[in-house]
């Protein structure tokens, strides 16, 4: 399915508008969305019971070690809700990330605390994590930067050394491993992202991973309101089951609805990676004159799960800056991201926490200097092929070569 926006007024020639992170929705998840709207079940039910059941395997994970709900942002709350963090404990975690990571652990009542990226990986520092460490510190909450796995072996290690929960942040890190191991099975959680530019795509949607059964078991019940477990049953055809609410929970449930899609996303999750990987090698191969910099070579042992493809503007070479270059784009008729403008280049941030964004460079200059190009497995050859047209003549353009 090719998603055609609306154009700008001046994009050159009759081509659609690219839309950066459109979504590949196949017949299939049509066709289940249908079927689920005609069983008249659209809250948490079955869908979502073989989605769960499907995830966990893909994971390698048990089914009870999972737990669906409806973002990411809900599945890194509750896990730290359940992690059990006495109020105002500080959490470690990466300035380039998207505003949610960072949201909530404020929601959770703890404190966020930065660690600057390794400008390379774009990844948090595990040097960076044990300077910023101080007797307050309970979490850390890595991120895996357009799918790159971080320093997993080192970020392990401080949180044993420390006494630490590890939270991951894989809303780009559905098919990420780091050494012949799945992300969001390293730490106490994994938290995932099913959001319409995500790898799966349920529209809105979350998933929890769990180490711990008692903490997994915790996260799925606050996230129904807090009613415990059987509650999650009590939709059933079973008969009527009084449910008992032992702690203010929260909304974070997922629907069939959502599942119906999900189901179907995950199936064709190695096809959209495969295809992903041969538009990042075209990417790859078309760019190596351009004044940028180019995402790293994977580590050894490692899968990045290729969420997205950024450059960096190489800036004495350039004679255009970043955000002249998104204008460019947008008039050419594609549409670009920026991940991310650094979290104290924020006004909420930086006054609460009186941070400012040169406190961490590395992550300062990536918000600043990169941009994201489309990467959706729907885009068609010739769609690849109009990227790397228009990005290298608006470069080549600005550096006067
Ligand atoms: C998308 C994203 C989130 C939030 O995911 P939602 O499902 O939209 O809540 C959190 N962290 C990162 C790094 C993201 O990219």
């Amino acid at each position: 399915m090719k998603p055609s926006g609306k154009k700008p007024e001046s994009s050159q020639g009759n081509d659609p508008y690219i839309v950066f992170g459109a979504p590949d929705i196949g017949e299939e998840e049509i066709a289940e969305v249908e079927a689920c709207l005609r069983s008249g079940w659209l809250g948490t039910g079955p869908r979502v019971a073989r989605f769960e059941r499907d995830f966990a395997a893909y994971k390698g994970v048990r089914s009870d070690q999972v737990a669906a709900v409806n973002s990411c942002t809900a599945a890194l709350h509750v896990s730290m809700v359940a992690a059990g963090l006495e109020p105002g404990s500080e959490v470690i975690t990466t300035p380039l990330t998207f505003c949610a990571t960072v949201n909530a652990i404020i929601h959770a009542g703890l404190t966020p605390v930065l660690a600057d990226i390794d400008p390379v990986t774009m990844n948090i520092d595990p040097a960076a994590i044990e300077d910023a460490i101080t007797p307050r510190t309970r979490a850390i909450l890595p991120v895996h930067f357009a799918g790159r796995p971080c320093d997993m072996d080192a970020i392990m290690a401080i949180a044993k050394k420390y006494d630490l929960v590890v939270i991951e942040d894989c809303a780009h890190a559905i098919e990420t491993e780091y050494h012949g191991r799945k992300a969001g099975t390293f730490g106490d959680f994994g938290c995932f992202s099913f959001y319409a530019t995500k790898n799966v795509v349920t529209g809105e949607g979350g998933m929890i991973i769990g180490r711990e059964q008692s903490r997994i078991d915790r996260a799925r019940m606050l996230a129904l309101h807090g009613m415990s477990k059987d509650a999650w049953h009590r939709f059933g055809d079973q008969g009527y089951k009084h449910y008992q609410v032992v702690e203010a929970g929260f909304k974070y449930n997922m629907m069939d609805i959502q599942a119906a899609l999900g189901i179907h996303q995950l199936a064709r999750l190695e096809d959209n990676h495969l295809r992903r990987k041969q538009i990042w090698d075209r990417y790859m191969e078309a760019f190596t004159e351009l004044p940028v910099s180019l995402p790293a070579a994977p580590a050894p042992d490692t899968r990045p799960a290729l969420h997205l493809f950024t450059l960096q503007l190489k800036e004495s070479l350039c004679g255009i800056g970043r955000d002249a270059l998104i204008n460019a784009m947008y008039e050419h008729g594609i549409g670009t991201g920026v991940h991310y403008l650094s979290i104290p280049e924020h006004p909420y941030y930086s006054d609460r926490f009186s941070w400012e964004p040169k406190q961490w460079p590395n992550a300062m200059l990536a918000g600043r200097l990169t941009v994201s190009l489309p990467l959706s497995a729907g885009l068609s050859d010739a769609e690849v092929a109009r990227v790397i047209t228009s990005t290298s003549s608006i470069l080549k353009r600005g550096s006067g070569s």
